[in-house]
């Protein structure tokens, strides 16, 4: 644990987004001694969590006037780490006492689970109270006639009739990054007459019933709605990028689920035409390609771009150094334990603003940042792929940690995202309900049983 603050100077921080990543962001400001507030612009806290029957009206969600929908979950979600692994380090993800019936208690729960446990957290530590709701930010720029480091943001209440503009020392960027879909790119598609659709707007099967869909993707979303469409849907097809040009392979324990590589075009008769020769009559294509980094509030100058969802430059992926340490990104990287990194992300940028944690120089920190991504050019690995973790992810926690005074990532942690990733890729229908990891889930609990 860190040591008990005594703040060498308290700033005014700003917190865009009251998602898991915002929550812990202004716990651990708010703890540090700064004075925090969240902005929301939904009714509730627990961002992504929040599901909602109502998708976007535009089913690729490219329209950029387009009323946005923030949630991605679909019905049937259940999560794909174990509860253990997934909660803050301090507030672990279990079934508490006292809690109502109709609660979820499975070790890999559904979604309406993790949101109680994230309004449970925002109640616990009494988050609510430094929230503005339903107040959108439009602007976040430099506040150039104040001084250096400050920031201007203008923001709104949903019906437009509260704009503000204010000042704060800090901005603390947490708006998410699953709801601006990146789209797959298909020869042939403009006049393609199917429907098409982003994962984003999925959320029950039933409108698939007797369809014929392709879904494209590799991903857990990919996986999960195939399966879960396969239930109704007269056919069900998914093309991968990253699956060999040949791959034609039936799923096992599904009469009408098939997996094939990438589709190569489609036709103005309705057909899809797969790498692997195979052609289809289809009535709707989904894709779960996944998302881009968007934020569209904010302006820098430049000092911070988008670039083949590349979000940079960032130091340790949390702070641009033009900016440092007066705007900070909490929850950058994906492939990760999400919580427990935005806790430790938290930590350090509370430590960080009140002078308590050093950064190094502008210019140290843009050398670092420049090896990486040399780093990743000499490996092959595309931009868009620079935030992605994986393993790393516990050596970058790690490193966090240190920062911090807080213990390293715990032993049984790590070894249970690796565990369940392989039971994942062996086992994707039981995964969720049979394991083998029980000595990892007793370390969790005796763990757990600082806080509980
Ligand atoms: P969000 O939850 O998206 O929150 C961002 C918040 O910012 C929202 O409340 C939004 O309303 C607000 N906001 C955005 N823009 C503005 C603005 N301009 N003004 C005011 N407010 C704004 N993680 C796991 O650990 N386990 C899982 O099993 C898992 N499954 C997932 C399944 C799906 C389908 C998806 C999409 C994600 C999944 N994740 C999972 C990852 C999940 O996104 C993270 O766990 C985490 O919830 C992200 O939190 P966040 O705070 O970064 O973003």
């Amino acid at each position: 644990m860190a040591p008990s603050l005594s703040p060498i100077r308290s700033h005014h921080v700003a917190v865009i987004g009251a998602g898991a990543a915002g929550l812990v962001a202004a716990r651990e400001l708010r703890r540090e001694g700064h004075s925090v507030v969240v902005f929301e612009r939904q009714k509730q806290v627990g961002g992504t969590w929040i599901y909602t029957d109502h998708t976007e009206p535009d089913p690729l969600s490219v329209d950029p006037t387009r009323s946005v929908v923030h949630s991605s979950v679909y019905g049937s979600l259940r999560t794909n780490l174990p509860r253990e692994c997934m909660g803050y380090r301090d507030f672990p993800f279990v079934v508490r006492s006292g809690v109502s019936e109709s609660r979820d208690p499975r070790r890999f729960p559904s979604h309406g689970e993790v949101l109680a446990y994230l309004q449970d957290f925002a109640k616990e530590f009494a988050i609510e109270e430094m929230v503005r709701f339903e107040t959108a930010v439009l602007k976040v720029a430099p506040a150039a006639d104040e001084g250096t480091g400050k920031w201007r943001i203008e923001s709104t209440d949903n019906e437009k009739r509260d704009r503000r503009d204010e000042i704060y020392d800090a901005v603390v960027v947490c708006n998410g990054h699953y709801i601006e879909p990146r789209l797959a790119e298909i020869p042939g598609i403009s006049s393609w007459p199917g429907k098409e659709m982003h994962s984003h707007n999925y959320r029950v099967p039933e409108p698939f019933r007797d369809q014929v869909v392709v879904l494209i993707g590799n991903s857990a979303s990919a996986d999960d709605i195939s399966r879960d469409i396969a239930r109704v849907a007269k056919e069900v097809h998914v093309a991968g990028r990253s699956n060999a040009a040949d791959t034609f392979i039936k799923r096992s324990g599904y009469s009408n689920l098939w997996i094939h590589s990438m589709i190569e075009r489609v036709h103005e008769d309705g057909s899809v035409l797969f790498q692997n020769g195979k052609t289809i009559s289809v009535d709707v294509l989904m894709h779960c390609t996944g998302y881009k980094y968007h934020f569209p509030f904010l302006e820098t100058n430049g000092n911070v771009t988008v670039d083949d969802n590349r979000v940079g430059p960032l130091y340790k992926d949390v702070f641009p150094p033009a900016f440092a340490p007066w705007l900070s990104f909490v929850g950058i990287p994906w492939k990760v334990v999400p919580f427990p990194m935005f806790e430790l992300q938290s930590k350090w940028i509370a430590g960080v603003l009140s002078g308590r944690i050093p950064l190094p120089s502008k210019e140290d920190m843009m050398k670092e940042i420049k090896t990486l991504y040399s780093t990743l050019e000499a490996e092959g690995i595309a931009k868009r792929y620079t935030h992605q973790m994986g393993i790393t992810q516990f050596e970058y926690s790690n490193w966090l940690a240190s920062q911090c005074g807080c213990p390293e990532t715990e032993e049984w942690r790590k070894e249970m995202y690796l565990t369940t990733g392989m039971r994942k890729r062996a086992h994707p229908e039981t995964y969720r309900d049979e394991w083998e990891d029980h000595h990892l889930v007793s370390q969790a609990y005796q763990d757990f049983s600082l806080y509980t």
